[in-house]
């Protein structure tokens, strides 16, 4: 394990849309600059999905804008179909993410689509990226959610996860992420799945883990990617969104014990943990109430602890 880990914030994302208070987009843009100031290369900033399922994202187009402004940012947004997809290209999205729920369960009940129809609005994308100029293509990842389990149909089989990863990159995507909406990952199924998902799609169109902290195996389970060589983790500062039916469980892996978990143990983040931490008072200023969870910042950092140098 050595070499640079990305780590792709989707707080304002994943986390502001699991909570039901609507953040200032002045504070989203606040915290969106201070990770970035912390050295976060990625941030998801928003999902564009209507206003009226989503009223807490539907400044999305306005924080791609602001984003774009910061130097070296990849700046990465949700989309659901190809009119959310439109959207972000014309906001200037470098990346777009579209999700693909394994279990037909929850994408009927959920997005209200069948497999088949998520995998057109995929192939209706693709070919609009297509017909852009590259400067303006933004890199296009199918998300595999639920892809460990499912509140819904309960476990979900690794034959179905290769299925719809190549059905996914056969319809277009660049790239196929793994993510545990629902925390039903362990480290053995996520070094499995990961292992024999790349197999099928090839080393390059991994796109990386997101991962919930919904019963407390987040940090194991990126222990886990690690060791079959992955090198993107999604996470949240804060681990914002929590679990509403796992009281005291912080939604996705919480940014700051992440950071804290790889620069210990010498992998190169570039992100300025110090600085990290102190994004929170950003955060907690503009949700009065909200909880936010996290060990490290709770503890403080070790005496002597130090930040793995960049290029180490
Ligand atoms: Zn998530």
């Amino acid at each position: 394990m050595t070499g640079r880990i990305v780590i792709s914030e989707v707080g304002p994302r994943d986390g502001l849309q699991s909570i039901a208070a609507i953040m200032p987009t002045e504070a989203k843009k606040a915290w969106i600059a201070a990770e970035a100031g912390a050295g976060v290369r990625e941030i998801e900033v928003g999902s564009f999905v209507p206003a009226r399922i989503l009223p807490q994202l539907a400044d999305t187009a306005e924080l791609v804008a602001f984003a774009r402004s910061l130097p070296g940012l990849t700046v990465a947004a949700l989309v659901p179909n190809l009119k959310g997809a439109l959207a972000a290209v014309e906001a200037g999205a470098h990346k777009i993410t579209l999700p693909l729920s394994v279990s037909e369960t929850h994408s009927q009940k959920n997005l209200r689509r069948s497999h088949a129809e998520v995998l057109d609005e995929v192939r209706a994308i693709a070919e609009h990226l297509r017909s852009l100029p590259a400067a303006r293509r933004p890199r296009f990842e199918g998300g595999l959610s639920t892809a460990f389990g499912c509140t819904l149909e309960g476990p979900v089989p690794t034959a179905q996860v290769l299925r719809l990863g190549e059905a996914l990159l056969a319809a277009g995507a660049d790239e196929v992420g793994l993510a545990d909406t629902t925390g039903y990952a362990n480290p053995t199924m996520v070094r499995e799945r990961v292992t024999r998902l790349r197999e099928v799609v090839g080393e390059d169109c991994f796109a990386g883990l997101h991962l919930h902290n919904t019963r407390g195996l987040g940090l194991a389970n990126v222990l886990a990617g690690l060791e079959v060589g992955v090198t993107t983790f999604d996470s949240s500062l804060g681990g914002l969104g929590g679990c509403p039916f796992a009281p005291g469980a912080s939604g996705n892996v919480v940014t700051e014990d992440l950071v804290f978990m790889l620069q210990s143990m010498g992998l190169d983040t570039g992100i300025d943990l110090p600085r990290l931490l102190e994004v929170r008072a950003v955060v907690k200023a503009a949700l009065p109430g909200e909880p936010l969870y996290g060990f490290t910042p709770e503890a403080g950092l070790p005496l002597g602890f130090k930040q793995a140098e960049a290029g180490s």
